[in-house]
């Protein structure tokens, strides 16, 4: 009997997106950040089954389950755990270890040693980059205005000539279906070993873990004949669908959105000038694979596009891919510089901030697109103008964005508002939008504590799995794990306080693996539901402060008491002195 290691159950959970399993069984509709749809656990006329694509949780607030993609086709399909990571493991075509399988131990054994070749490859071109023999790489770093910082942040290198890197890596005694393998070196008509990548920069490709995966590499030589830019191919550990450079360090970002670029160049440039939050498609058009590992990192999403390069239905296409997986996608509207190095260059971090700043939705660019093509003096041009928006409005579901965009519109384009309305209304599509889904939130007693403590000790959860690296100090050092009076919460963050984790993923993953049905439709709940919170900061101060008060007046209470009984003059006045700290303490904490 095989027993799957958290490893593999991870692999299987992150290629089975939970909305798109449940959509095989419950017809959702999105709303906001989540999807909503009649819960097929219990029977009901109104949605109150919810699912997050952020968290990859679901919930209904009709009959309290919940849980993470394994829990929701175990309970469907009536099967067990082990039998659903099995359905969900062949439907994304995932090998899961068997007995007489050896083919998986084999690859299993031949991507360790790809690994190792990688970043041994990724060490010798980064050293060599440092040589007196590297003069062409350093001078070009040098040009782009690379600082060593950043150099060392990118492990950038410089490749071999001719088949240096193969005998540096059969010195270290890796074989030569290995090497092969990972496509850094390919044999020749004559039976000779040559390296792929040769007199080149070299940036190497790191996935979301931080292990080197392949490389790109740029000429350095004035060479037409040569290309520009070449990566390494498709491999047993590299997908260039499936990967995004320079993620491994943007997810570690506190920034609260990502930059997509279309260069490496343009997120190692914008790394350097404070910009850690950039990732550059591998010379692909953005996927649907790329567009949901970035939704797991970040909500908003901006694309930054060449202003020359990719058009306007690059942009469009990228955006829409963006939206289709749940994410805010914004495109930055960049101006007198090509793409986002020459602009951060030439304008300096703060002017790009203003553009990220500023970056407009998905509407709003299609809004602009269709002005373009207008000239709205014209008062026929007007007329069509305003169709066109009306066409694109009514795709919008949510009627304060709506109106939202409708008060834009009509403010920027100098239209009125009731002339946008007259149009809306002459075309139906605009009142055939669905009325917006609501859950109905049932409140079923389970244990006989106040739900307002409920809500705070929910909320205190949801922001350590949401904001960990703001959340974890502060709480953890005002909020003992005894101050929770919700048995489900108690155990969950006495799980999050003793494990040692580092990332709002791990907490998220550390959390599925407690084997509870009734945890897991527990953090469901919390990961589905709207706290409304403005502002983090603001959240977990205000948190902290409930805790710090109601611990002060905890010991106020105690002290009170003491009082009453004998003490010694001494005892009296460090009691009294205590007991006026804790009333100064008091009137400060608002
Ligand atoms: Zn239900």
């Amino acid at each position: 009997m095989i027993q799957y290691s958290d490893d593999i159950k991870e692999e299987v959970r992150s290629a089975n997106d939970i909305v798109d399993v449940i959509s095989q069984y419950v017809t959702l509709k999105r709303s906001g950040r989540n999807y909503f749809g009649l819960c097929p656990f219990h029977s009901e006329k109104s949605p109150s089954f919810s699912v997050s694509p952020d968290r990859q949780y679901f919930h209904c607030f009709g009959c309290h389950k919940g849980g993470d993609v394994f829990t929701f086709v175990s309970e469907i399909e009536r099967i067990s755990f082990k039998e659903a990571l099995e359905m969900l493991a062949e439907k994304a075509r995932i090998e899961l270890p068997t007995i007489e399988n050896s083919e998986y131990s084999k690859n299993t054994a031949l991507k360790s040693q790809m690994y190792k070749i990688n970043i041994e490859t990724a060490t010798f071109f980064h050293e060599r980059l440092y040589k007196p023999f590297a003069k062409i790489a350093q001078e070009y770093v040098k040009k782009r205005k690379l600082d060593n910082r950043t150099l060392k942040a990118f492990k950038i290198g410089y490749s071999g000539e001719y088949n240096e890197l193969y005998k540096h890596l059969k010195t270290l005694g890796f074989k030569d279906e290995e090497i092969i393998a990972t496509g850094l070196v390919y044999k020749n008509d004559r039976g000779d070993y040559i390296d792929r990548f040769r007199k080149r920069l070299m940036f190497p490709i790191m996935n979301t873990s931080g292990k080197v995966i392949a490389f790109g590499g740029r000429k350095l030589e004035d060479n037409e004949k040569i290309a520009k830019y070449i990566n390494s191919n498709e491999n047993l550990v590299y997908s260039k669908k499936k990967n995004l450079f320079a993620l491994n360090l943007a997810k570690q970002s506190q920034k609260e959105n990502i930059v997509l670029v279309e260069g490496y160049m343009d997120a190692i440039s914008l790394y350097q000038r404070g910009f850690d939050n950039v990732v550059a498609s591998l010379g692909t058009a953005l996927t649907d694979d790329q567009a949901r590992l970035l939704r797991k990192y970040s909500k908003q999403i901006i694309l930054s596009y060449d202003s020359d390069g990719a058009g306007q239905d690059a942009i469009l296409r990228g955006l829409t891919i963006l939206e289709k997986q749940g994410c805010d996608a914004r495109v930055l509207q960049m101006e007198n510089a090509k793409d986002p190095d020459e602009y951060v260059i030439k304008y300096g971090s703060g002017r790009f901030q203003i553009l990220i700043d500023n970056a407009i939705s998905l509407v709003e660019f299609k809004i602009k697109m269709a002005k373009n093509k207008y000239n709205l003096d014209n008062a026929n041009d007007k007329i069509n103008f305003l169709k066109e928006i009306t066409q694109i409005l009514s795709s919008v579901d949510n009627n304060i964005e709506r109106e939202i965009y409708i008060d834009k519109v009509s403010k920027q384009y100098g239209i009125s508002k009731e002339a946008v309305y007259a149009e809306v209304n002459k075309g139906k599509t605009y009142f055939s939008s669905n009325p917006e889904v609501k859950p109905i939130q049932k409140s079923i007693k389970k244990t006989k504590i106040d739900s307002a403590i409920c809500k705070r000790e929910n909320l205190i959860i949801y922001l350590l799995i949401n904001n960990y690296q703001e959340s974890f100090k502060p709480i953890s050092q005002n909020i003992k794990v005894d101050d929770f009076k919700s048995d489900e919460n108690k155990l969950i963050y006495k799980t999050i306080i003793d494990s040692n984790v580092n990332s709002n993923e791990e907490i998220l993953q550390i959390i599925s693996n407690i084997e509870s049905q009734e945890i897991q439709s527990h953090v469901s709940e919390i990961l589905v539901s709207d706290y409304g919170i403005k502002s983090v900061k603001k959240g977990i101060e205000d948190i902290v402060n409930i805790y710090e008060k109601e611990h002060l007046n905890e010991r106020k209470t105690e002290i009170i008491k003491e009082l009453e009984k004998k003490h010694t003059n001494e005892e009296l006045e460090s009691l009294g002195q205590e007991l006026n700290e804790i009333i100064v303490k008091l009137t400060k904490i608002k």
